[in-house]
């Protein structure tokens, strides 16, 4: 290959491996990234390793090498995939789509990253105004939606806490005109709680450490995030410890100087900044009881009425409704009758985790449509009817298994084996669906069809979700156990389920109910209205509660579960991937530790199991290692027959290339399409590289 490495630097595609076994399979994985190779292809998915250092495999340079090539032309790369798919979008006016997968911590966003600056690299050449707009805006997104959608983990210092789809549109010349952005599941569970040695969004954490003084004053805030109970658990030891992208004030500017570009107005950045402090005032928020009253009659303060000042005046609301919100729920009690209840301590304190949580959601959810709202494209195209061409790039969360796993690793999980899904069927209906094409027979390939696994979950009325719905929708707190039977009734034969009370060491199918987010708040007869932001005075408050407005009768039916919800969106994004032609990048973290150049076999083994990447191979391999066009082909090897070179005078390439094959001795190992030639074994591949390689 022009450009490649010798053979010391091992195989650049898994498909050339001479035996396919897990062994061999590392040992490649292990050779290239030793040598600084952490890219490998099978066929056209990309295998990553996070190196965990700085590589100089990227910038303006390097995009240049691989703008406008074939994907086999260079050493593979993110830059190829993402021309790969620009390519077949500009070219056949398709939509493609670029899915990222791998666990928490595999370097999916920062391929996310690479691949929209390759693309903005590449695009308006004719530097028009608007188009450069649109790329700024698509660029800049990144690090808002990191500020209030990433924190720190164990696993990752500056992890993504949501998913995210993002359509860039394209206009007919092939340059971006707008994008929209997709989130999924935001953990808001981190607005309350932090493990040991985590942190909560960095959004909270830039703005105590980057802001002004006078700024922290107006917004009733110290600088140390020690002071608040949101920002102060799990960071421990790692208080003054700064994240992965430099300091908390440095980002605080990056970020500032992002929304400003994007355009957001300084009155929504005032406003965001005052939701952030007034979820800070309210994590602080304590409850007594008074005891005059006793706490059979509800007699409940809160300790620092100070507090309530605050969150008050920074969302615009009257402090007596913030008060009454924090103390006292409306309970719909049948018809239109509407009663007002007090709250016990816990009560009250869950009414505000629940309302810390509610505005941060609704906060960042803001935050992406305000961004989507800059990005829609303006100038449709009128000859292509309104319709852009997209690439979509879809930057999810991977597998997560935790000694104890709650409803999000679920939902992360599920998520996942959808995924793995839709990228078995298609890697399988792309194969076929070309050997069609080109008139080749082939014979179908046995592999795992995970679609039982996502039916357990799916399935109406007996799957996991309709009966988890089931349970949160009568009244009474859920409890583990009439859950568990349930499911176990439905389910104890199938191959693919163990409960606690089935099989008590598996811990894979351990819920822990009162978590499940959504569904105990919404799912029973009464809600917390979270600080009623429908009396409000700021308008950026009142955007952020369209619904606010609702009579609370209404409010209070029944709406749709978490559970419920997670699964409609992760169907639509499955409908909307495979109606796109996809690109996959499988990333591969190498080690617990984020130590620089180590590769840990057994934890890298065990992803490129779940990833089903042999499996992968397998697929590619039983039909052909490679299919090339007849002039491509030639274009690479015809300097190695005399027919050939420089140019046949035969009828057409075909033949041409038929004759190269008769004299190579390797006609055998060929099947001819109508535009492709179909090489089954990687050993033919071999020999023509290697007679090439003599002549150059
Ligand atoms: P994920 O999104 O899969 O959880 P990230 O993309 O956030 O993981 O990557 C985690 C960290 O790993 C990054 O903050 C960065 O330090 C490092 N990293 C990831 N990819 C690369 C890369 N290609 N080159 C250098 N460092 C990387
Ligand atoms: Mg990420």
């Amino acid at each position: 290959m022009e450009d490649e490495e010798g053979p010391e630097y091992g195989k650049p595609d898994f498909v050339l491996l001479d035996q396919l076994t897990m062994e061999e399979f590392m040992k490649n994985l292990q050779l290239r990234f030793e040598k600084g190779r952490i890219y490998t292809y099978i066929g056209e998915v990309l295998v990553s390793v996070n190196p965990y250092q700085e590589l100089p495999l990227y910038g303006p340079e390097a995009i240049a090498k691989y703008q406008g090539r074939e994907l086999y032309e260079r050493p593979p790369h993110l830059y190829a995939v993402a021309n790969a798919a620009y390519k077949a979008m500009k070219r056949r006016s398709r939509d493609t789509c670029i899915v990222i997968s791998g666990e928490s911590g595999a370097g999916k966003t920062e391929a996310s990253k690479h691949i929209m600056q390759y693309i903005a690299a590449v695009t308006n050449p004719s530097q028009r105004a608007e188009v450069e707009r649109v790329k700024d805006v698509l660029l800049k997104s990144t690090c808002v939606l990191e500020a209030f959608g990433n924190a720190r983990t164990n696993r990752n210092h500056n992890s993504s806490r949501f998913g995210k789809y993002m359509d860039i549109n394209f206009d007919f010349k092939g340059d971006p005109v707008g994008g929209h952005i997709h989130s999924y599941l935001l953990e808001k569970s981190r607005v309350l709680k932090q493990h040991v040695g985590e942190r909560n969004f960095h959004a909270f954490y830039q703005l105590l450490r980057g802001s002004e003084d006078q700024e922290l004053q107006e917004l009733h805030l110290e600088r140390n995030p020690a002071v608040y109970n949101f920002t102060r658990q799990g960071a421990g030891l790692n208080m003054g410890v700064h994240n992965a992208l430099g300091s908390d004030e440095k980002s605080h500017q990056g970020v500032m100087e992002a929304m400003k570009i994007i355009g957001f107005s300084p009155e929504e950045v005032e406003s965001i900044h005052r939701i952030l402090a007034a979820i800070l005032h309210l994590g602080n928020i304590e409850f007594v009881e008074t005891e005059e009253n006793g706490p059979q009659k509800g007699g409940l303060e809160v300790a620092d009425e100070a507090l309530v000042g605050y969150v008050a005046k920074l969302t615009a609301t009257p402090s007596d409704l913030v008060l009454r919100t924090l103390l006292a729920r409306t309970v719909a009690s049948g018809g239109r009758e509407v009663i007002e209840k007090s709250h016990t301590v816990a009560e009250a304190s869950y009414a505000r985790d629940a309302c810390a949580k509610a505005m941060y959601q609704r906060l960042f959810e803001w935050v992406v449509n305000k961004i989507n709202s800059i990005m829609e494209p303006r100038d449709r195209d009128p000859r292509r009817d309104g319709k852009d061409t997209v690439i979509g790039v879809l930057d999810i969360y991977g597998f997560e298994v935790f000694p104890v796993n709650s409803f999000e690793q679920f939902c992360i999980n599920y998520c996942n084996e959808k995924l793995q899904q839709l990228f078995i069927q298609l890697i399988l209906k792309q194969e076929q669906e070309e050997y069609e094409r080109e008139g080749i027979t082939w014979q179908s390939i046995e592999y795992f069809n995970n679609a039982t696994i996502v039916e357990l979950v799916e399935q109406p009325r007996r799957g996991i979700l309709a009966v988890l719905d089931e349970a949160c929708s009568t009244a009474g707190p859920i409890t583990d156990r009439i859950f568990l039977q349930t499911l176990d009734t439905h389910h104890r034969h199938h191959p693919h389920y163990s409960s606690r009370q089935l099989c008590p060491t598996d811990k894979t199918m351990e819920f822990v109910p009162p978590k499940v987010p959504g569904s105990i708040d919404t799912g029973q007869n009464f809600m917390f209205r979270p600080i009623s932001y429908v009396f409000s005075m700021d308008p950026t408050l009142r955007a952020m509660w369209p619904d606010g407005q609702q009579d609370i009768t209404e409010v209070t039916k029944r709406p749709l579960t978490a559970g419920t919800l997670f699964k409609n969106s992760m169907i639509a994004l499955v409908e909307n991937l495979a109606s796109k032609e996809p690109f996959y990048v499988r990333c591969i973290k190498p080690n617990e530790d984020k130590v620089p150049g180590r590769l840990d076999e057994a934890h890298c083994r065990h992803q490129v199991e779940y990833l089903g990447l042999l499996e992968n191979v397998r697929v590619r391999r039983a039909g052909f290692a490679s299919r090339q066009p007849y002039p491509r082909f030639l274009l690479r090897y015809k300097m190695t027959c005399e027919y050939t070179w420089p140019n046949h005078l035969l009828g057409s390439d075909r033949e041409a290339v038929s004759a190269l094959l008769e004299q190579h001795g390797l006609q055998g190992d060929v099947a001819f399409g109508h535009s492709k030639l179909f090489i089954r074994s990687p050993r033919t591949l071999v020999t023509l590289e290697q007679s090439r390689a003599h002549l150059i």
